[in-house]
């Protein structure tokens, strides 16, 4: 290890600069980790608008890279291992311990497949640091009730809605609508996994996509034909999305949202009781999503790659969170350590 550590420190709304920070030091129970990539996050443009973590902290959450220290407690774990990180046991990156816009990373109570997953070479640095947002959605689809003929919709196709589109496809569900009103975003959706795309800024009506692909369903307990949709995963975090949603759905049909709201919405609980929806809220994911998110890479079975737009070296991660912020410009941008 060398001395130096350039690490991302969230200053304030709007500042984030690159401070030279100690190197951390090695205890019984940890591994120090040499950084490869770091993806930014919607949380961690969240942070940057909003604040939401103490001036001082280390951000990055969605980070792989290698094994250089160990404690002499840790356990299955070598030098040089290739590693991806589950923040959430640590809060690593998010306002608690130090994160992964760094050199250098310190894991505490290092604990192979609950907060650290080895990750073989074919899985490179790049889907490395796609792992994190692949197991959000991964957890989201596994939280669902969903049958392989099932039509799907997932609205919002940034980095979640993206990734869930490719996970739906890996489990054998072919029959999927990609909304998003940025034509780039439904092309990576396409590319991604999607049969149909949606762009509700100049494709006229979601509904007659749905009854003139999948047909209708009947319902008693309303008059006429409903749209024959079985499941929505709303990724785009806006309002009128979600509750548009929760009208074309068929009867017992799932909502799963994956998203974060700026606003709270107006509802209509009827909607809900007369179609029996199923509506819940994923956020996270178990360990055995993350490892599901490995196993899905390093099989092959699912590329991510398509959806990095931009990569930064971490002495510009001022420009790159910029360049994140601008979802005109990018889907995901990646920051590379190395
Ligand atoms: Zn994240």
């Amino acid at each position: 290890m060398n001395n130096s550590n350039p690490s991302g420190v969230f200053h304030g709304i709007h500042d984030i600069r690159v401070d030279e920070k100690e190197t951390p030091a090695i205890s019984e129970d940890s591994v120090i980790v040499k950084v490869e990539m770091t993806g930014i996050c919607g949380t961690d443009l969240h942070i940057y608008h909003e604040g939401l973590v103490p001036e001082g902290s280390v951000l990055g959450h969605e980070f792989c890279g290698k094994i250089v220290e160990k404690g002499s407690k840790v356990q299955d774990l070598n030098i040089d291992d290739r590693v991806v990180i589950n923040p959430m046991q640590n809060g690593i990156g998010l306002g608690v311990s130090p994160g992964g816009f760094a050199r250098y990373v310190k894991i505490d109570n290092a604990k192979k497949n609950l907060n650290i997953f080895s990750i073989p070479d074919s899985v490179n640095s790049e889907k490395g640091a796609l792992v994190e947002p692949f197991a959000v959605g991964l957890a989201g689809i596994n939280k669902t009730d969903l049958k392989k003929e099932d039509s799907v919709l997932v609205t919002g196709c940034g980095t979640i809605g993206l990734v869930t589109i490719a996970g739906l496809k890996s489990k054998g569900i072919e029959n999927i609508i990609a909304s998003d009103i940025s034509d780039k975003r439904l092309e990576l959706a396409k590319e991604l996994g999607a049969k149909f795309t949606f762009n509700p800024s100049s494709d006229g009506n979601l509904e007659d996509l749905i009854v003139n692909n999948f047909g209708t369903v009947s319902s008693l307990n309303y008059a006429g034909e409903l749209p024959n949709l079985n499941a929505a995963f709303e990724c785009s975090g806006v309002g009128g999305v979600f509750n548009q949603s929760a009208s074309l759905l068929a009867p017992d049909g799932s909502l799963t949202i994956l998203a974060i709201y700026g606003k709270e919405l107006p509802l209509d609980p009827n909607l809900i009781v007369y179609k029996r929806l199923n509506i819940q809220g994923s956020l996270f994911y178990t360990p055995n999503d993350f490892k599901e998110a490995i196993d899905l890479m390093a099989s092959g079975k699912v590329d991510l790659s398509p959806i990095v737009s931009h990569h930064f070296p971490l002495n510009e991660l001022p420009k790159a969170f910029e360049v994140q912020a601008d979802s005109n410009k990018s889907v995901k941008v990646i920051v590379d350590s190395i």
